[in-house]
């Protein structure tokens, strides 16, 4: 543990070591300055790297491997083994990475010259933040300016609300599981939900979920919602829709009984809540000094990640907005590139507008601009739809039940048919979405798309609407 700071004054703190802090104080680094970050695990990357995006991702690929061995002997392969998934073996392997990725983010600070601290911090002042170290030891660090990017957690409902509700576990301990679960329920229906129920069927886990309305993702667009949940259901995910989870019986590491207000009854070995997550800013002693937070303890912030409070800036997850990697760091870049760096950047800050997302759901999903009922509710009827289902030539060779469904959805508006949103599920949707992203952000016209000619067979070029 270092016992000073290096610098007797920092032209930046920034607290929390996750992809907003690290994207932006190596940036803020980057144009000479001295810039300090604080992050109370001993783990550099935060929640995308350790808990997030890319363990997620990567156990992703796994049970998409496990669907392709069950779709190989559709192709005539021979004497094709049962997708049999080793959870045992391959979770201390999936650490070891994450560990490797650990320290390529420590010599990526290290190199670009940012004081990497570890230690829980507090904001004493907009100049001043204390770091309370492992050992109990305190360092205090003065500084120009504070830079909030501590994220968030998952939400758990406590058990007065719901007793037995932490017999469950989050999405951090999902990634804790040393074996496969044969039997688990969960609670919720957005991103996290659909992803790691996706993931631990498609491995071979009985799963069963739990979700307040009647269809999965409800802020995404209905087609999606349409498409995403009939099809889970289809592959055997079992739904409990409309059911809230009212309580929950067992023990620790045992089974587990759950009741629903409906009267629904389900034996599980795990409990997964997946119902949101809120910022990290308790005891951070933001409140104290004028600093505004919503209802969720989210940070407060304006369009250019300022607080309020001069000096005292936030982004990321803990501001609450698009609770997505690459905008906790863009948003740290452009932060550093107006605080930090040359005159062209002055005004830089993040638009929030037209930001991609994938959900790796199993077909998965890419989203970007105005849902169907978002754009009416904004053009009224200058709004005009183009929908289209499709098949995919690789399930040409697959039986009924392996043929997933591909549905592509331009949401356009006036005369001109500016797309303003496009939303697509399907094979490959993941990897088409950036292109899609680019198109929509430059303000391209549903005759732009048809004029650009397809790739041919892609899941991509979707059905031939072109001219
Ligand atoms: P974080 O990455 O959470 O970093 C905050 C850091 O601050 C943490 O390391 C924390 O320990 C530290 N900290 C908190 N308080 C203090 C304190 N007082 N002192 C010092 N340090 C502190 N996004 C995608 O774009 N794609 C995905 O596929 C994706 N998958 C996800 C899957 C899951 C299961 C989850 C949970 C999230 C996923 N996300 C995904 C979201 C993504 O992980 C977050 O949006 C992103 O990590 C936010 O970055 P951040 O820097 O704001 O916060
Ligand atoms: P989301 O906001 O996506 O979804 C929360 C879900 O919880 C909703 O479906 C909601 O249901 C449900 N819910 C809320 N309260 C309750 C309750 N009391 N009982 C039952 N259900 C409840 O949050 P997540 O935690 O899934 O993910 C957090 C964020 O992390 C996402 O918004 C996303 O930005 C990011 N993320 C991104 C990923 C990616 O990029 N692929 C992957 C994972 C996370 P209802 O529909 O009824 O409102």
């Amino acid at each position: 543990m270092a016992p000073t700071p290096k610098y007797e004054h920092y032209d930046a703190v920034f607290i929390g070591g996750g992809s907003g802090g690290v994207g932006g104080s190596r940036r803020a680094a980057s144009y000479g300055k001295k810039i300090a970050l604080i992050e109370r695990s001993e783990h550099t990357g935060g929640t995308c790297v350790n808990v997030g995006c890319v363990p997620k991702k990567i156990m992703w690929h796994a049970a998409d491997i496990a669907d392709k061995i069950r779709h190989a002997t559709d192709y005539q392969f021979l004497d094709v083994p049962e997708a049999k998934f080793n959870w045992k073996t391959f979770k201390p392997q999936r650490d070891a990475y994450i560990r490797r990725l650990n320290g390529i983010y420590d010599n990526n600070l290290e190199r670009d010259g940012v004081d990497y601290y570890h230690g829980v911090a507090t904001v004493i002042s907009p100049t001043e933040v204390e770091v309370t170290q492992k050992d109990g030891s305190k360092l205090t660090f003065k500084t120009d300016k504070v830079i909030v990017t501590t994220g968030g957690r998952p939400t758990v409902p406590s058990d007065d609300k719901i007793p037995g509700a932490s017999l469950g576990i989050n999405s951090d301990g999902f990634f804790d599981l040393e074996d496969q679960p044969k039997r688990v329920g969960v609670v919720g229906a957005g991103y996290i939900a659909v992803e790691l129920a996706g993931v631990l069927h498609t491995l071979g886990s009985e799963v069963h979920m739990f979700i307040r309305g009647q269809t999965v993702l409800r802020t995404f667009d209905s087609t999606i919602q349409e498409t995403l949940t009939p099809w889970m259901e289809k592959t055997g995910i079992v739904f409990h829709k409309g059911h809230q989870v009212t309580k929950v019986e067992g023990a620790k590491g045992q089974p587990l009984t759950i009741t629903t207000d409906k009267g629904d009854v389900v034996e599980v070995d795990c409990l997964l809540w997946a119902i949101g997550r809120h910022a990290n800013t308790e005891g951070l002693g933001l409140e104290k000094l004028g600093v505004k937070l919503d209802e969720k303890g989210d940070v407060i912030v304006n369009d250019y990640q300022e607080s309020g409070v001069k000096g005292i800036y936030a982004l990321g997850d803990v501001s609450g907005r698009a609770l997505l990697t690459p905008v906790a760091i863009a948003a740290g870049r452009r932060l550093s590139n107006r605080l930090f760096g040359p005159e062209k950047f002055k005004d830089d800050k993040l638009n929030y507008e037209n930001i991609p997302t994938v959900v790796f759901s199993h077909p998965t999903i890419g989203t970007v601009g105005l849902t169907e009922k978002e754009a009416r509710e904004k053009y009224g009827d200058a709004v005009k739809i183009y929908k289209s289902s499709f098949r995919p030539l690789y399930f040409s060779m697959l039986r009924e039940e392996h043929k997933e469904p591909s549905v592509h959805k331009l949401v356009c508006v006036g005369p001109e048919e500016r797309v303003v949103g496009i939303h697509i599920i399907g094979l490959g949707s993941d990897e088409i979405m950036q292109g899609f992203g680019v198109a929509v952000k430059m303000g391209a016209t549903k005759a732009d798309l048809d004029d650009t000619v397809a790739i041919h067979p892609t899941s991509a070029e979707g059905p031939d609407t072109r001219s």
